[in-house]
């Protein structure tokens, strides 16, 4: 190290640049996510191999329901409050109802904002195609956990798996030690009608041979330990009254909502305790972040983030949830 830079000082600000730099590959700060997996082509899909893991409560995975759109450059992720419980006051669905009963491009709004569903859980990454690209082994995905929210499509498969008593795999799909990956495939559809490719996770499926996912009881406890708490990133994602309000006046809906929104978001926040408030303070900062980010990447690889609206628009027509969902896509087609 040369006399003229300092090095006790030069390795502090290396610190600070790398926690910057992990910090913008996260959409939030708080939570270490999965990159969503890109697909690959018809009939050369992309493999990635997962194992599934418990959280430090011992929880699975869990559903999320979310809203995400276009706003201005920036992609917009919104966890809906309906997650918690489907009796919550969510601003965004209620938007979406009121724009649905009206104008056609009403209906088409209607169609971004709406509620789209995934699960979210722990995955131990076994191998993963775009560590290929990658020289640094610290920042290769393989031998890390990371929280993967998956679509219905794969939940599916999952869930066949954990309830088919007779062929399925049972609690073994969570077992670090002697339990079987989850291989998630991502081919492309044939174009639709109208030129857009959508990904094909219909050869997804678990591994036929157990395996471990390190040599020893220690290694896989400390990977254990870096599985994250699902209810506590859930609860991280919930923008405050006031982050919704800002969010919702930028997109001309609060006019809409603003009357039910007063009476169902403001009793909430009086109700609020120490915790959620704190909450909040990261939340303000980690939605405007989230914000950023994503437009940040959406300027990197613009393909790839159209493929992941794409991802998310198809995962939300597998959604069996909403029957309004087809109604309304029968009304977009006549456009
Ligand atoms: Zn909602």
């Amino acid at each position: 190290m040369s006399k003229w830079v300092n090095k006790e000082k030069f390795e502090d600000f290396k610190k600070q640049r790398e926690q910057e730099e992990s910090q913008s590959k996260n959409d939030v700060d708080y939570a270490r996510l999965y990159p969503n997996p890109k697909m690959g082509s018809q009939g050369k899909p992309k493999e990635y191999h997962l194992r599934l893991l418990t959280d430090p409560n011992g929880d699975f995975y869990k559903k999320c329901m979310y809203h995400m759109f276009k706003s201005g450059d920036n992609w917009v992720f919104i966890m809906c409050p309906k997650t918690h419980d489907m009796d919550e006051y969510c601003p965004w669905c209620h938007a979406t109802q009121i724009l649905y009963k009206g104008s056609s491009s009403d209906k088409k709004k209607a169609y971004s904002y709406k509620r789209k569903e995934k699960y979210v859980g722990n995955v131990f990454v076994v191998k993963d195609p775009r560590d290929a690209d990658e020289n640094d082994p610290d920042k290769m995905l393989k031998g890390k956990t990371f929280l993967y929210g998956f679509p219905q499509t794969v939940e599916t498969l999952i869930r066949k798996e954990i309830t088919d008593v007779e062929n399925g795999w049972g609690y073994a799909i969570f077992d670090p030690e002697d339990g079987y990956n989850l291989i998630v495939s991502i081919g492309a559809k044939k174009p639709d009608k109208d030129g857009k490719v959508w990904p094909d996770y219909s050869l997804t499926t678990f591994a036929k041979k157990p395996s471990a996912i390190a040599d020893t009881e220690e290694k896989i406890e400390e990977i254990m330990s870096t599985c994250q708490d699902i209810t506590e990133y859930i609860n991280n994602s919930m923008l405050s009254p006031e982050v919704h309000e800002k969010l919702l006046k930028s997109e001309m809906l609060w006019d809409d909502v603003c009357d039910v929104f007063v009476k169902k978001m403001k009793t909430m926040d009086e109700e609020v305790d120490r915790t959620a408030l704190d909450n909040e303070l990261t939340n303000t900062n980690s939605d405007e972040q989230s914000a950023d980010k994503t437009s940040e990447s959406v300027s990197e690889n613009k393909s790839s983030n159209a493929d992941e609206a794409k991802d998310n628009v198809d995962d939300d027509l597998g959604s069996v949830d909403d029957i309004s969902d087809e109604e309304l896509l029968a009304e977009l087609d006549n456009f």
